[in-house]
């Protein structure tokens, strides 16, 4: 499907910043972490602050949101953190009401490390659960107990954060709905703004896809794929039941709450990956890091990932929002035709329970998200 992209480039960008260290490794993660040694966490502090003086212009490049993510941001300690902040307000406009984000972990931002980041301009914190479930935690190789995240919550509140998430995950070994309904009441208990629910994949070289592979699901007290579907479909409603609206397939807000930095990502925005393993959609081009730490402090030079912000992508992406496509926004970016294909494409979902179509609108229920990579690649081909 070819349609041409207006957008414009000059609009506020999002920045990530990856901060790769953690305590210890969880057994199904293969994000790009590793337990530090030495003085590796200052060097890398220099090097993502050298990468991003790669950006500085005259005319410095404008921002919106920043978000800290990992591996666990809050295991360097506030006094870093703040200090890549500050370097970032150096080299970019960041905006004066910028969503400034830090992923913490609970085993890491005791004492006084809300109130230091708060200072420094930090707004949202998205803290790691996962489960209250103490056996659900313990299979998933998570060390502490579910309440010091509802300690940390509560931390952060008092601290002066009133923009708080927390991550659960779905299909977790032993999991069923009634541990699900403990933990998300879990979630609305500690007063938290946004819940993000992500379902566990088996990604392959971590501990738990080895085990997997030797065990089996049924050994490792898996739900099967139709108990996954129904976890979902349960976690979507009972979230709303709690206030919780679901704007994405994995998130889920109080009003107003909205992740700015992450729907940057759905909605084919532009934003700046700093440190190792981050992607970056700048210019129009797409490109990312090097995953090996020492080759990034060395000053490896980014991989090119080929051009970005075509509809194919747009439709994608904005399809994964609750608010899916639409007609005015999508003739705004890619001009009159592209909204219309995609509208006859979907006319054959008519009367299923997949899609909600409109002649302004065209977006997934959320059985549709149960089965969205299907259903994209029929109305992008
Ligand atoms: S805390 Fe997060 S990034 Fe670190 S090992 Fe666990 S899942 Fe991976």
């Amino acid at each position: 499907m070819r349609c041409s992209s207006s957008m414009n480039s000059k609009d506020k960008k999002g920045i990530y910043v990856h901060i790769p260290f953690c305590k210890s490794k969880c057994h199904y993660c293969d994000f790009c972490s590793v337990v530090p040694s030495g003085d590796i966490i200052d060097r890398y502090v220099d090097a993502l602050k050298r990468e991003a003086e790669g950006y500085k212009r005259k005319n410095k490049i404008k921002a919106d949101t920043v978000y800290f993510g990992g591996g666990t941001p809050s295991f360097i300690g506030a006094e870093r953190l703040s200090d890549i902040l500050l370097h970032l307000r150096k080299v970019f406009d960041i905006s004066p009401d910028a969503e400034i984000t830090a992923e913490c972990n609970p085993s890491s931002c005791g004492g006084d490390f809300f109130s230091r980041l708060i200072d420094s301009g930090f707004n949202r914190i998205s803290l790691g659960l996962q489960s209250a479930d103490p056996r659900e935690r313990k299979a998933i190789g998570r060390l502490t107990d579910a309440d010091a995240a509802k300690q940390a919550a509560l931390n952060a509140k008092k601290a002066g954060f009133n923009n708080i998430s927390l991550d659960l995950m779905l299909g977790l070994p032993f999991q069923n709905t009634e541990s699900l309904k403990n933990s998300i009441d879990f979630c609305a208990d500690a007063g938290v703004t946004h819940v993000s629910a992500y379902i566990l994949k088996a990604e392959e070289g971590t501990p738990f896809y080895e085990k997997l592979s030797i065990e089996g699901a049924k050994k490792m007290n898996l739900p099967d794929e139709d108990a996954v579907c129904d976890l979902y479909l349960f976690a979507a409603e009972y979230l709303q039941e709690k206030g919780f609206e679901q704007y994405e397939i994995s998130n889920f807000c109080k009003k107003g709450h909205i992740s700015r930095h992450n729907y940057k990502y759905w909605n084919l925005d532009e934003y700046i990956g700093l440190g190792v393993s981050a992607h970056s959609f700048f210019e129009g081009k797409r490109f990312f890091n090097t995953r090996d730490i020492d080759e990034y402090i060395k000053g490896s030079k980014p991989i090119p990932d080929g051009s970005g912000g075509d509809f194919e992508e747009y439709l994608m992406l904005r399809l994964r929002l609750a608010e899916g496509l639409i007609r005015h926004d999508t003739e705004r970016r890619f001009g009159k035709g592209c909204f219309e294909k995609v509208l006859d494409k979907a006319k054959k979902y008519k009367g299923t329970n997949l899609l909600n179509i409109s002649e302004d609108s065209i977006s997934l229920t959320k059985q549709g998200f149960l089965v969205s990579n299907t259903i994209i690649a029929e109305l992008s081909s």
